[in-house]
This record gives structure tokens, sequence and C-alpha cells, in this order.
């Protein structure tokens, strides 16, 4: 990598609170500015004087000056919203920008050097604009972002998994306001997000929220319409709420208006002000299982994460959904901050890509726009995936399209990001065009391939058909971060995959193989042959690495049999 010899630490910004560790004797260890705990509130606000305070020292003032102080702006990350405080604006990568540059100097502090170098966690369904984002909070706080990491992959580095043998697993994350489920597999060493699902708008606070209102509910005169008092009732929640994740029975108590309030909550209670809000994290849990196409009894182990797995209503329901006691030997809210810190570790020693492959999914899919024609009519703006959302990264995938209209001369290639069928809901992130012969409608066809790299860069490839060179265009996740030169050698590490898989020595030779051997034998082995080729062929067409290496270690391992056999 770089000659730099400062150490390189890993973040955790989350959207309640964050985090940062680094790498030291062959361990991930969370970093504490002095004085201070080890999470620090991703909270920013103003004192009296206009000067910021970021952490600890905003959160403090959430209650007592709510117009001052902003929180969980993690969430409008990639979007131009603005947040006020007094006479400032920010938008959500400022912000968060100022939450880095506190951890960054809290960390020189505790370390005694200068740091430069950053690995930083994001949630797996984060899209394009919102790592680019985090991206540029990073660059704005004086960090090299070397990489950005899914949150559930940090979550399986951290518990170490990749040392161990393959293993299915899924990470329940449930924080301050997001709960995110995502299903992990490793095998060799290698880690891959296959699905990630959740609901964008449940947390811990939303428990806090629950409580508050049966504290309402025990007395009618209090009311939210004062905000000092909303503000010292959500402080009473949360501890009530806090106070239940180590002891059976818990107590509350303020004085409003010269009368004193109180409170005693039993887990019971708790639960049947919540059940709504335990109910809802059932859902993500089955469509993510879904999406991976696993079945719970698959999984090796389920990884607790989130400072709102805590609460031992949602550690045994999750208990209850998988019918076995999920991890949670390290602290629920560090998990994901330590888990960037092993990754920063492995970048440091530049390690990442040899001893321990990660891959990931693609978050999102991706595609370009088609018009289809119905009769006499054409009808623009469809949607059509190439690379689809959770397929395996890196990927290269190729489908050819052919022209709508009679002496069309030249087809657009726009391309789009998102899920729906439209592309005017997608993303648009960029275009060209190629000149085609002038024929009949359809006559014409381009080979358009997407080739998608860990780095995430999306190289379109567009090629006529009888013609020899092909157009390329480049997309870079968050442009400009790689020098021309990185872009030509990480694509050129790629290239291989860019040969249908069909094409492939390797695999070439194993269908002549099973054709050969077919016709040499008889009866029951004949058809076992049949059955796995044909396994074999499907997986080629699919052009997925992973079914295709799967199913060519199937259909060798039967030819062998068979060899031996005779
Ligand atoms: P995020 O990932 O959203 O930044 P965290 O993982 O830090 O957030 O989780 C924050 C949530 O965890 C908050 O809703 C907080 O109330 C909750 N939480 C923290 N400690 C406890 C505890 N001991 N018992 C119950 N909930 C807790
Ligand atoms: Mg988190």
């Amino acid at each position: 990598m770089t000659g730099n010899n400062s150490p390189i630490i890993g973040i955790d910004l989350g959207t309640s609170n964050s985090a940062v560790s680094w790498f030291s004797e062959d361990a991930a260890r969370l970093i504490a500015a002095a004085g201070e705990g080890r999470l620090t509130p991703s909270v920013v606000g103003l004192d009296d004087e206009g000067q910021l305070l970021i952490g600890e020292a905003a959160k403090a003032r959430l209650v007592s000056h709510p117009h001052l102080t902003v929180a969980s702006f993690k969430r409008y990350m990639g979007t131009e919203k603005i947040f006020t405080l007094g006479d400032k604006s920010f938008r959500a990568e400022e912000l968060s920008a100022l939450v880095l540059r506190k951890l960054k100097t809290d960390a020189e502090v505790a370390l005694g050097c200068v740091i430069t170098r950053a690995a930083i966690t994001v949630p797996a369904y984060f899209n394009d604009a919102q790592r680019k984002a985090v991206k540029a909070a990073g660059l704005m706080a004086g960090l090299e972002v070397e990489r950005l990491l899914n949150e559930p992959t940090a979550a399986a580095l951290a518990y170490g998994l990749a040392d161990s043998r393959e293993q299915k697993f899924l990470v329940f994350d449930l924080g301050g306001g997001t709960f995110d489920v995502s299903i992990v597999d490793m095998f060799e060493g290698v880690i891959e997000v296959r699905a990630s699902s959740g609901d964008a708008w449940l947390g811990g606070d939303d428990f806090t929220e629950a409580l508050r209102q049966w504290m309402l509910s025990r007395y009618p005169q209090l009311t939210l319409d004062n905000p000092e008092l909303a503000a010292s009732l959500t402080r009473q929640a949360e501890s009530l709420k806090q106070q239940l994740s180590g002891q059976d029975l818990a107590s509350a108590s303020l004085t409003y208006g010269g009368e004193e309030y109180r409170w005693e909550l039993n887990e019971a209670t708790f639960q049947e002000c919540c059940s709504g809000l335990l109910s809802r994290l059932k859902k993500p849990v089955v469509q993510a299982l879904q999406d991976a196409q696993f079945d719970a009894s698959q999984l090796d182990s389920v990884i607790l994460v989130g400072g709102a797995t805590r609460m031992p209503l949602v550690r045994q329901l999750v208990t209850r959904m998988f019918g076995r006691f999920p991890r949670n030997e390290l602290n629920p809210d560090e998990v994901v901050a330590l888990g960037a810190g092993v990754q920063a570790g492995l970048i440091a020693e530049d390690r990442a890509l040899d001893d321990l492959v990660l891959t990931d999914v693609m978050p999102y899919s991706l595609g370009i726009e088609v018009a289809r024609r119905h009769g006499d009519r054409i009808e623009e703006g469809f949607f059509s995936p190439l690379i689809e959302r959770n397929a395996f990264v890196p990927v290269s995938v190729m489908q050819s399209f052919s022209t709508v209209n009679d002496n069309q001369r030249q087809i657009d290639i726009e391309v789009y990001q998102g899920e729906s069928r439209k592309v005017s809901d997608n993303l648009l992130l960029d275009s060209m065009s190629v000149k085609v012969p002038a024929r009949k409608a359809g006559e014409v066809s381009v080979d358009v391939r997407f080739t998608y790299t860990l780095d995430g860069i999306l190289e379109v490839e567009c090629k006529v058909s009888g013609e020899q060179t092909a157009s390329t265009m480049i997309i870079e996740k968050a442009p400009g971060t790689l020098s021309q030169e990185e872009i030509a050698l990480r694509l050129k590490q790629l290239d291989a995959l860019k040969q249908h898989p069909r094409d492939i020595p390797e695999n070439r030779q194993l269908a002549a193989e099973a054709a050969k051997r077919y016709e040499q034998t008889l009866g029951d082995r004949r058809q076992i042959i049949d059955h796995y080729a044909t396994q074999f062929e499907q997986a080629l067409e699919r052009q997925d690495l992973r079914l295709i290496a799967a199913a060519r270690d199937e259909l060798r391992r039967v030819l062998d049999q068979l060899n031996d056999g005779l």
C-alpha cells in the first residue's frame, strides 16, 4: 500500500453511537477518549457561545437545548437535507465529518501519533450516494477512507469467524433507530453477505418511546406539550429500559410542577408495551432467509449486534425464533467497530486480498434502460437489470439487446441503480451512446457487459455485433478516489471474469470430459453423469461464479468416483 506507518483506524459511524478502534498485538481494540466511554454519541450541537459540541457533551444538551442539537443524521447521508443549528447550517455528511474528526483526534491523543487513514463501516443496504457521502465525510475529517466495509461483514470479522471452518450465520443488528438483518456466508476464508433486509424505522429508541407512552398513560395530567417535560420523560424511559437489561424491576421518578411522579416497571409490563415492536422484528428475518435461499436450520450461528439487543426481551425472541442461543460474547454495540479494526489490521499488512478474501453482495441491482415493443407501439423507460441485488461481487455479466426501430443509427445505454420496473424510479448513474449500422428493427444487436469490482467500480462495455472493438465506460462508486492507473490495474485483475464462464478452459475441459464419459457409460451411471453435467451447464448459463464452483466440484467428484469404480 503506501509507505505510511501510522496505524489505520477502524470506525463504526453509527446512527446513535460511533466508535473507533485499532489493531495491535493481534487483536482489535476500542479506543476511548480520556474520561469518556468507548461509545461516542453521534450527536452534534452548539453551546451558548456558539462553539461546536460533539458526542457526549452534545447529547447531554439534547434534552435542554433541542434547537441547538442534532442527532440521527446518518439517516440523511447522501441527501441534500439541511440541518440548522442556531445560525449555522450543515448537511448530514458535514455533521458526520465532525463526529469522524472527533474520533480521529481521540485516537491520535490515545495512540500518540497522527492518523490519516481509516476503514469505515456502512450498512449493507447503503446505496451509491450514501456510500459516497460517507467517503466525503471521511475526507472532510482528514481521513483517507481505505475501505468501506459492510457492518455485518465487520461483525463477522470481530467474531473471528473468518479463521474457522465453513459457516453460515445471521447478523441481527438492532441499533437505536434501525434494524438490519444480514445473512453472511463464510467458506475457505471468503466472507460474503448473501442477503440483507431490515426496517429503517425500528430500533431501541422506539422501545423507549413505547415506555414514554406507558409513563404518560399512568399520569394523564402529564403531557408532551412542554418540551422540557417531554425530554425528561424520554430520559426516564431510557433509564427504565436499560435497568430492565440487568434486573427484574425498574423504577423512575421526576418532579414537575412541584409534584413527584413515580413509575415501577417489570418485564411483563414492558413486554405488553412493546409487543407490536417485538413482532415487527420477525418479518425482515424471514425475508433475508428467503433472499439467501437458506433455512434457519442451516445457520451455524446468530450474532447479536446493536445496543438494543441488550434487552432480554429481544434476546428471548431471537432465541425462540431460531431455537438456539445467539452469540453475544462481545458487547453488541462495540462489535462493528471491532470488526472495522480487524479490517484496518488486514489493510495495514496488505493481506486483505491474499489470505482473507472479502467478497460482498451487491446491495442493489444495476441495469440499463430498455424500450419494449407492444404491437406497433414502443414503450420506453423499462429497467432491465444485468447485475441483480444480492449477486456476489466481483461479478461480470453479459446480455444482448437489439434495436427497436428501423434504421436506428445509435443505441443509448443509460445505466441505472435500483429495484423498480420503471427507470424513472431508479437512480441514473451514467450514460453513453454507441453508433450502429442502419438496419431493420431487431437486426442489430449489442452485447452489454457489466463488470463490478470489490472497490465499487462498474465497467460497462458495449460491443455491436459484427464489430471488433467495444466502447467502454467506467463508473466509480466514489469518483476521483482511485487514480487512472489503479482503476486500470483493478480491471485487469478482473479480465479473467469477463470470459463467459463456459469458455474458461477449466470449465470447457470438464464439460468435454463429462460428455465423453457419458458416451462411454450406460444405464444408471449415464443418468448420474447426465444429472450432474446438466446442473453444471445450468450454473454456467447463470454466470454465477459460486454456483459454478459448487457444480463443478460435484461433477468432478462424480466423475472421479465413476473412474475409481472402473
Ligand atoms: P446505532 O448502531 O444505531 O448507532 P447502538 O448499537 O449504539 O446504535 O444502539 C443504541 C441503542 O441501544 C439505543 O436505543 C439504546 O437505548 C440501546 N441500548 C444501549 N444500552 C442498552 C441497554 N443496556 N439496554 C437496552 N437498550 C440499550
Ligand atoms: Mg450500529
